[in-house]
This record gives C-alpha cells, sequence and structure tokens, in this order.
C-alpha cells in the first residue's frame, strides 16, 4: 500500500474541505482549534496501471495550513503526526506532498525520530522529488519546442537552482537537455557557485537580469506573493514552468507571447477513484495530480520500498530516469501545451 500526505492549500479551503467532510467542528473552528488538531485519514483508493498492476493507497490530511508556516512547533508536529499515523497504519511508502517535505527538511525533522512511542522509519517515506524534476524537465523538452523555442541554443534559467528539485532540473538540462546556457538564479552566493562548479558551467545571474535574458524560465522556488514581473521585459516566445507551490505565476505575467505551464503535474491514463485532487483544484481531478505523489504510487508499481527522494541535493540523473521510465510505462504523461492550439491543458477548474 502506498500513502499521499497532503494539506489545503489555504486555511480558507481548509475549512471548506471539512464540511463537505461532514467534520463540523473543524469547518466552524478557528486557526487555534486546527493547530491542535490530529491528521485525518481522508479515504482510501485503488490505482491501475497501464501494465494492468493494481495498488491500493490511501490519503492523509496532515490539517497543517499554510498559514501555520510561521508556527514551527505546530508545523513540525502536523508533518510528525502525519508520517506516525502513515506507519501506524502499515504503509509502504508514503510521499510528503506540498508544504510537508519542505518542513521537513527545512525544520531538519531527520534529527526527531522518535514520535511517542513509534521510531520513525525513513525508508518508508519519499519527498517525491525525483520524479517532479524528472517531470519538469520532460514539460520543458516536450513544450519549447512546440513554441518555436530550440533548446540547443535557449538560455534556460533556474530560479530556485541550488533547492533540491532546481539542482536536479539544472543537472539534467546540462547532461541530458544539453540547453544552450543555464541561469542559475538563487540568493545564497557561495551556494551558487558551489552548483556552478559542479554542473561545470552556468551563468549567476539575481532573478531581474536573468527574466529578460530567458528563452525558458523553471520556477522552483515558492517566492513572495509580492513578486512582480514585467512582462515586456520578456523574451518573445518565452517558456514559463511553475514549478513552485503555491502555483500562482499565471496571474503575475500577463503577455501572450509567454506561455505559463503548471509545473510538476502528471496526468494518469485512466480515472482514480478518488476525491481528494478536487481539493487541490485540478481540472481533471479523477486523472491529474501532483508528480511527488505520483512517486508514491510508482514505487509502489514497482515494488521499490524505500526512501527513494530523500535528504537535500541527492537526485542523480540515473535515479531521475529510472523514475521516468517507470511514469511512462504506468500511464503518467507530464501537463503540457496542447499541440494544435499551443494553450496549456487546463489545471485549475
Ligand atoms: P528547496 O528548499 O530545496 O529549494 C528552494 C530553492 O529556492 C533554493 O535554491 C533557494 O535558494 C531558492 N529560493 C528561495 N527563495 C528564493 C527567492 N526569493 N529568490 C530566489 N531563489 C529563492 O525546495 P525544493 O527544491 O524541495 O522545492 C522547490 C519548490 O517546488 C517549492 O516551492 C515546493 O513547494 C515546490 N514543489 C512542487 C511540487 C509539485 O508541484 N509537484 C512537489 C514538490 C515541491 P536560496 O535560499 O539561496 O535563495
Amino acid at each position: 500500500m502506498f500513502g499521499l500526505i497532503g494539506h489545503s492549500s489555504s486555511f480558507r479551503d481548509a475549512r471548506n474541505t471539512a464540511r463537505d467532510l461532514g467534520f463540523e467542528d473543524l469547518a466552524e473552528g478557528e486557526l487555534d482549534l486546527w493547530c491542535s488538531a490530529p491528521p485525518q485519514l481522508v479515504e482510501s483508493f485503488e490505482v491501475t496501471s497501464s501494465t494492468g498492476k493494481t495498488i491500493e493507497g490511501t490519503y492523509i490530511d496532515s490539517c497543517f495550513v499554510p498559514e501555520m508556516l510561521s508556527r514551527f512547533k505546530t508545523a513540525t508536529r502536523k508533518v510528525q503526526n502525519a508520517m506516525e499515523l502513515a506507519q501506524k497504519r502499515g504503509i509502504n511508502i508514503t510521499a510528503l506532498g506540498g508544504f510537508t517535505s519542505i518542513i521537513f527538511e527545512n525544520f531538519n525533522l531527520a534529527k526527531f525520530q522518535q514520535i511517542r512511542s513509534t521510531l520513525l522509519q525513513w525508508d518508508r517515506f519519499t519527498t517525491g522529488n525525483t520524479h517532479t524534476a524528472w517531470v519538469i524537465c520532460r514539460q520543458v523538452e516536450q513544450n519549447a519546442p512546440r513554441l518555436g523555442i530550440d533548446l540547443k541554443k535557449a538560455k534556460v534559467a533556474v530560479v530556485g537552482a541550488t533547492g533540491d528539485i532546481g539542482s536536479a532540473v539544472c543537472r539534467w538540462m546540462a547532461n541530458k537537455t544539453g540547453v544552450g546556457e543555464l541561469l542559475l538564479v538563487a540568493r545564497q552566493q557561495q551556494r551558487l557557485e558551489d552548483l556552478r562548479e559542479e554542473l561545470g558551467g552556468g551563468r549567476i545571474l539575481t532573478l531581474e537580469q536573468a527574466l529578460p535574458e530567458a528563452d525558458v524560465v523553471v520556477w522552483v522556488a515558492s517566492l513572495p506573493q509580492t513578486l512582480e514581473i514585467d512582462s515586456n521585459s520578456l523574451r518573445k516566445p518565452c517558456l514559463m514552468i511553475d514549478g513552485g507551490y503555491p502555483k500562482n505565476l499565471d496571474s503575475k505575467v500577463m503577455s501572450e507571447h509567454v506561455t505559463v505551464l503548471k509545473g510538476g503535474i502528471v496526468e494518469f491514463a485512466r480515472d482514480i477513484g478518488w476525491q481528494m485532487m478536487t481539493v487541490a483544484d485540478m481540472a481533471n481531478p479523477r486523472r491529474q495530480l501532483f508528480a511527488c505523489f505520483a512517486e508514491a504510487m510508482l514505487l509502489e508499481f514497482e515494488g521499490i520500498h524505500t526512501n527513494f527522494s530523500w535528504g537535500r541535493n541527492n537526485i542523480t540523473l540515473e535515479a531521475m530516469e529510472q523514475i521516468g521510465m517507470a511514469s511512462i510505462r504506468h500511464g503518467f504523461s507530464a501537463l503540457g501545451i496542447d499541440p494544435k492550439t499551443l494553450n496549456p491543458q487546463p489545471l485549475a477548474a
């Protein structure tokens, strides 16, 4: 069995979902009540691969909402409690979705393995970042040519280049895709220098310097809501892959020459009998899901019960290739531009 740990995208959404699911106390409750609420095992379902193999999965809502990010102890407890519940239910491999993997890594929760009477077994969990990075690279490779962008000559900016997903995307773009030039964007200079040395190339720029030069921009950083982008300064055409969370880039870029694609989203070949992706605002919630969740499914399909994606900046090209091949084999495809209309496939209804 595989598991998915997730959360609502806002406190308001969380209350609405609680009402829909019949949790009236939570629906009426203030944030303080939600801070002390335990994780909820929301639903169980089956998924059948294109190979014909059927597996069982469970969705656990951590009862975390982004409004709790500034409360260190609360955020920590939410992630730990959800992981404890997944392990107690005997789930083989569980993906840490949305902010839960970021909280795990940024707050260094690997130091706290004992949760009450449960010793968390790390090999039961994955961040799902290897599959997310592979899907984002595939979205670049499949869609840039549809817009007339020749990747061999193109400048590809990676915003969040030194992050777990960003560094894997840079590695792939440099070694597998072979893009014209990589533009590396993040805040901490030393980490950028180290990455450039590892890649054997790439140019370190600020966001303001990189955007006007880039034919493709991969966003893999959670950026401030206040970020403003001057659409007129961008290249024509320009492909933007919105791989961060929340996915709100399309509201910041207003230009017919710029195509914004929701990054790290896959579509499955057949319907899945779950409700959870309705909550995540997918246009086709029976089939579309986050690539990190899909990684837990892929590991279960393949019988790989280990923490496939774990820690920071450990993602190898071999692991990306392995999970990518499994992704195709079991029936996932990356969300892309419709080749006929050149419009992005819809995500939110
Ligand atoms: P990391 O924390 O490992 O990396 C974040 C990166 O962003 C770092 O390079 C960081 O470098 C950079 N960064 C942060 N703030 C800024 C800023 N203001 N300007 C420029 N760079 C910045 O995160 P992950 O790689 O694990 O995840 C990256 C993003 O992907 C997150 O937003 C996450 O929510 C999202 N994600 C999406 C998924 C999906 O859609 N399927 C799945 C998993 C994650 P520095 O601190 O030096 O600036």
